[in-house]
């Protein structure tokens, strides 16, 4: 009997893990620049929680999630996406109460049921961010850069921002009206879920990756902003440009949710088969009273882990190499063999990165290993060197040998590392 994975899910191996934890501490760390905290949340929520936090007309609702009934007869489903447990969160714990701001980020697996492509897994990981409980344009803004530094420190080439701003509900109502003579006409020759979907969210159906094609002369949502919402979106325009962050406008981008107030963005980038979307988010000003919080408005992201890692990937990017080892002891003899266990436990405890071998092999074969495991040093500890207390420590890249104390071993190398 043999096992394989479930269709759309990767293991990730030693060789790419190097690269995840490369763009994880990278999301962290600019997180913590401008100073958002993490937040972790279940990994199952209620059914309901999505159907009404991502909405009933959405592609994700409507035919994506992992939805069961567990052993207490509750309706359960694996997170599709961040924001509704975030929210469910912020209000069931009363963060609403805190006088600042809450600027929160999450890093983990979501879970829904695609066809799996490149780009496109039934679990993937996201990176996001919810700033809640303030309205204020350069908040929008202030999340938009800090994607943007996100995709240019893991050091993507070509990743754009496009912006676009959904209104409010009172001004898609109005809008809504427009598309529908637009798109009645065009209810023939669009697909399945569209033509469903005409009736019940029309503006939905211009994110349709389908029918895209046909949507070249759609009514722009702009032209039908109230003053309020037209002011917000010049304010976002604005701080981005003062923060000289290139974006372009699209007035069809609607996103995939449907909590959308305002501004919707997405990042895109070129590389990965059809998919050029990498990440997205926007302002979301209902959904905290959605899900029976205070009526406060929020703004975030979600964007995709995979993508940006495949994305590195095939722009051959460089990362920092986390894995070198600083140094690899080699035993000649049982006595020795004795000291190297006691030494690679010392060098650990101080801070150097010591392997050294088990499988009782050749000095040889000992010293490929090192080669393998790119160490700085190797350092052979025979009898002679056993007698006076001394190990041999060869430096890989010059061939450079010396004999150094036990004693001042994980100084000699700690050392050398701090000025490499
Ligand atoms: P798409 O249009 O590609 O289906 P989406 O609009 O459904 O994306 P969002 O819900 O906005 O995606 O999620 C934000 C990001 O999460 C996406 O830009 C993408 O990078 C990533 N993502 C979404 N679904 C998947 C998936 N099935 N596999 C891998 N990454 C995904
Ligand atoms: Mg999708």
């Amino acid at each position: 009997m043999s096992f394989k994975k479930s269709p759309g899910t990767q293991d990730i191996l030693p060789g790419s893990v190097e690269k995840w934890q490369f763009v994880e501490q990278k999301a962290r760390e600019i997180c913590s620049r401008y100073n958002f905290r993490e937040i972790r949340t279940p990994i199952f929520e209620s059914t309901e929680l999505f159907q009404r936090g991502v909405g009933e007309t959405t592609d994700i609702v409507e035919k994506e999630m992992y939805t069961f009934i567990d052993r207490g007869e509750r309706s359960l489903t694996l997170r599709p996406e961040g924001t509704a447990g975030v929210v469910r969160s912020f209000v069931e714990n009363k963060l609403f109460g805190e006088p600042d701001l809450t600027k929160l980020y999450y890093m983990g697996p979501m879970f829904r049921y695609e066809r799996p492509q490149a780009g496109r897994y039934r679990q993937f990981h996201q990176f996001g961010i919810e700033a809640i409980g303030a309205a204020d344009p350069a908040l929008d803004a202030e999340v938009i850069a800090l994607g943007y530094t996100f995709y240019t420190e893991v050091g993507l080439r070509g990743v754009g921002v496009e912006i676009n701003s959904v209104g409010t509900p009172a001004v898609r109502g109005a809008f809504r009206e427009k598309l529908l003579t637009y798109l009645e006409p065009k209810r023939e020759i669009l697909c399945k879920d569209c033509q469903s979907r005409i009736d019940r969210n029309p503006l939905r159906v211009l994110d349709c990756k389908v029918d895209q094609k046909h949507f070249t002369d759609a009514p722009s949502i702009l032209d039908s902003l109230d003053e309020e919402c037209q002011i917000h979106f010049d304010k976002v325009k604005q701080h981005l440009s003062d923060m000289e962050i290139p974006f372009e406008i699209n007035h069809r981008l609607v996103r995939g949710l449907d909590y959308y107030t305002h501004t919707a963005f997405e990042f895109k980038a070129e590389g990965i088969g059809a998919i050029d979307t990498v990440g997205g988010g926007g302002r979301y000003n209902g959904l905290v009273a959605d899900v029976g919080g205070p009526d406060q408005p929020g703004v975030g992201f979600g964007l995709g882990l995979e993508r940006t890692v495949l994305l590195l990937e095939h722009q051959e990017t460089a990362i920092p190499n986390l894995n070198e080892l600083d140094v690899y002891l080699i035993a000649l003899g049982e006595e020795a063999d004795r000291q190297v266990t006691k030494l690679v436990y010392q060098l650990r405890k101080a801070g150097v990165k010591a392997e050294r071998d088990y499988q009782g092999r050749k000095m040889k074969a000992q010293m490929k290993s090192a080669d393998r495991l790119q160490a700085r040093y190797t350092a052979i500890l025979g009898d002679d060197e056993l007698a006076n207390g001394e190990i041999t420590l060869k430096e890989m890249a010059t061939g450079l040998q010396r004999k150094v104390s036990f004693s001042d071993l994980s100084h000699v190398i700690m050392e050398s590392k701090l000025r490499s």
